[in-house]
């Protein structure tokens, strides 16, 4: 699956940033193992215009201070529930991939982010999760980008299935952010709340255990806090770090979601957090200043009233339909289904692989295809992604990453796009 390169910053050569090639968003290692237990209380979380679902977890308020020296510790004790995979550095970018100790995180590095352009930097600090999202989500490992379904064998005259086993990896996400987790729970609803539920979503959703971490920096790209789903994490983990630097000291505020979360803990050094440290807690979440917002206000409604509006074939002139942006969208789902043979014609594979709507495959219907020019692929994406979600699942499909933002190798940004679409509809009304 190719994402093209953006556009680099002209002084990346300089020693100071990392060159960014990545060319490729789905290949990392695969993990596996854990066993986890029933979780025990329920919470109901209500997100206006983004997310409604039920959590099943142990939420506490309870939060223990772990200090840096002993985070190697807590990665083993993570061990024995899974594969740990984390952010990482891949040709220049964060990719989520296998860890196996603290050196394999991006430690003391920051990323620089806008339409089109992505390159990490030397920080001034040896902050361990001070980069935000990158190129990948969550979802290659949820939801594999390819996955066999089955393959057959024939045998004189007879064709023999053999089922693929697809145990459940077992995987622990380390350095989940809060639009991550907004991602996750929308693709929940998708994959496993409906009349048909994706039983290999379902057992690598159950079997993950969750470490995520509260953002100490918004990249100029990030809109969260427009979508109400960050920076600061509020649900669906089983640990959550605030990472804290201060006065020289370095040390990790640990708030336990969950019964497993605590068993973890207990298994390390950890002490019960002071006033004073939860409170340096809390100023690393309220330094975040988001750059970008986007007016979610009759959103819907607003595109829905707009499908004729003249701006869609202006970003049409710019859109390459490459499909960068569903692939590095954390709550893009849509999937193809492919039949391969081997030449001798002895055996036949079923394959499910990643799919986006920028194709004009993608709506090939009886003969052709219903959305065959840009300016409807780019009108598709945008009104499903922000109104018409709303109304097959009840959120918005947006969580305000700015991926799709970043990736865009022309720069197109969806919150100038539904701004510059909202200001035709005023010109109109006025
Ligand atoms: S909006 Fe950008 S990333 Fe998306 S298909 Fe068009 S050119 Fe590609
Ligand atoms: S539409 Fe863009 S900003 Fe919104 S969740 Fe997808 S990638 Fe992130």
């Amino acid at each position: 699956m190719l994402v093209s390169p953006p556009t680099i910053a002209s002084d990346v050569g300089s020693p100071e940033y990392m060159d960014c090639k990545v060319s490729n968003v789905s290949g990392c290692a695969e993990p596996s193992q854990t066993q986890p237990r029933e979780p025990t209380e329920k919470v109901s979380l209500f997100r206006p215009q983004t997310c409604h679902f039920e959590l099943t977890v142990a939420m506490t308020n309870e939060r223990v201070v772990v200090e840096i020296k002993d985070l190697e510790q807590l990665f083993d004790a993570l061990r024995q529930w899974g594969s740990l995979v984390g952010p990482t550095v891949r040709e220049g970018a964060i990719a989520y991939d296998s860890v196996t100790a603290i050196s394999d995180l991006p430690v003391g590095l920051i990323d620089e982010q806008e339409g089109g352009m992505y390159r990490l930097r030397k920080s001034n600090d040896e902050r361990v999760f001070g980069c935000t999202v990158g190129p990948q989500s969550w979802k290659r490992f949820l939801f594999p980008p390819n996955l066999r379904l089955w393959k057959a064998n024939r045998t004189i005259g007879n064709l023999k299935k053999v089922e693929d086993s697809h145990e459940a990896e077992k995987y622990v996400f380390i350095g989940v952010r809060s639009c991550e987790l907004h991602a996750i729970a929308i693709q929940d609803k998708v994959f496993m709340k409906g009349e048909y539920s994706d039983p290999v979503y379902k057992a690598r959703r159950e079997g993950a255990f969750i470490v995520a971490v509260n953002c100490s920096r918004a990249s100029s790209n990030c809109f969260c806090e427009s979508m109400n789903t960050g920076p600061r994490v509020t649900f669906g983990f089983d640990l959550a770090l605030t990472e804290v630097l201060e006065d020289g000291a370095h040390f990790f505020v640990v708030q336990i979601g969950s019964d497993r979360g605590r068993s973890i803990i207990e298994a390390i050094p950890n002490h019960a957090a002071t006033e004073s440290e939860s409170n340096a807690a809390l100023r690393v979440s309220e330094a975040v200043r988001m750059q970008k917002t986007l007016v979610t206000d009759g959103i819907k409604e607003l595109l829905y009233q707009n499908y004729e509006n003249p701006r869609w074939a202006e970003v049409a002139d710019r859109c390459l339909t490459c499909g960068n942006c569903t692939l590095v969208c954390p709550t893009c789902f849509c999937s193809a289904v492919y039949d391969v043979t081997d030449l001798a014609g002895k055996q036949a594979e079923r394959w499910r692989k990643w799919d986006s709507c920028f194709s004009v495959d993608f709506s090939y219907i009886h003969g052709g295809s219903i959305r065959p020019s840009p300016v409807s692929r780019y009108r598709q994406w945008m009104t499903h992604k922000l109104g018409t979600w709303i109304d097959q699942f009840g959120t918005s499909g947006c969580v305000g990453c700015g991926r799709c933002i970043t990736w865009c190798p022309v720069g197109i940004d969806l919150t100038e796009e539904a701004q510059a679409i909202r200001e035709t509809e005023k010109i109109r009304i006025d």
